[in-house]
């Protein structure tokens, strides 16, 4: 593999990082030359300046090539152990952990520019938690993911399992929501859950004329769903759903939202909810899947 930064430059692809310039952001727009293949940059037509080919990317200042980079973190992102990635590639240890910290930063970025906009009818999220045992330490890490889409709403470490870690977590959910949406929320038995989801999923509301303090008011087609199971010697033996929040109509017309938004790919999503017998099957299929490939990563790097 190659081990410099002298890549293939494309002018098409890139767009002017320039905030003062009119093509900031535009892709096509024919404003982008080749200045300086040696030193990777390109020059917008439009405002004239010069910008770094890999600005404004978690590659940016990184000398190693990009496809490299980009296995190192695909690997990291799988739970492929730091150790194997060094003796593989013949990198440094620390260069491998700041390639991950990079990525991370720059997906935080990333989430929050697109995902954390209040634009999203999320319609049924799940939530969980597992305990993480790292070096000399010990923490629990939560996560919430929208259904349809498997997208990853929110994710948060803490210290302590306790009301301020789901209390964020659901902030985290929130703020990717739009406002006043029905909402299915899919959660285990940890008694933080229904509390947290309450404080998170509610609005300012005046009731009376004049002056005075608003109220405020959870989400009237807020539904909140528990599947607590039982195990014993490791083994499932039995799972107890519930509805914590919402009346059961409530609950089958957002499931049925739900259903008809993913009927398109039900092999993907038939084990996450779906008719069952009268009713609805609910479950956390996909978050604790998700939290199980964490399982293999999370020791890596704490
Ligand atoms: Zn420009």
């Amino acid at each position: 593999m190659q081990n410099s930064t002298t890549e293939p430059m494309d002018a098409s692809k890139p767009f002017c990082p320039n905030a003062a310039c009119s093509a900031r952001g535009k892709i096509g727009q024919g404003n982008r030359r080749i200045h300086d293949r040696k030193r990777q940059r390109y020059r917008c037509t439009r405002c004239k300046q010069t910008f770094r080919a890999r600005q404004g990317t978690m590659l940016e200042g990184l000398r190693k090539p990009t496809e490299l980079i980009v296995i190192v973190v695909t690997l990291l992102a799988y739970g492929c152990p730091v150790q194997a990635i060094v003796h593989a590639f013949g990198l440094d240890e620390r260069t491998v952990a700041s390639w991950g910290d990079r990525a991370g930063q720059h997906c935080e970025q990333v989430h929050h520019h697109f995902v954390a906009q209040g634009q999203l009818d999320l319609v049924h999220v799940q939530a969980d938690e597992i305990r993480v045992k790292g070096r000399q330490m010990i923490v629990w890490m939560g996560l919430a993911m929208m259904v349809s889409t498997r997208l990853w709403l929110a994710g948060m470490v803490s210290a302590h399992r306790d009301r301020r870690l789901a209390d964020r977590l659901l902030h985290q959910v929130r703020t990717c929501s739009r406002p006043l949406q029905a909402l299915l929320l899919c959660t285990d038995g940890w008694a933080a859950y229904p509390g947290s989801i309450q404080r998170a999923f509610r609005e300012k509301v005046k009731r009376t004329a004049g002056r005075g303090r608003a109220c405020l008011q959870v989400w009237s087609e807020l539904c909140i769903a528990t599947v607590i199971k039982r195990t014993e010697k490791k083994r499932v033996v039995e799972v107890t759903r519930k509805m914590t929040r919402g009346r059961w109509n409530k609950q089958a017309s957002c499931c049925k939202l739900h259903w008809e938004a993913v009927f398109s790919i039900p092999p993907l999503l038939s084990g996450s909810m779906g008719p069952c017998g009268s009713g609805w099957l609910l479950s956390r299929a996909h978050v604790v899947m998700r939290l199980s490939v964490w399982r293999g990563w999370k020791a890596e790097c704490i």
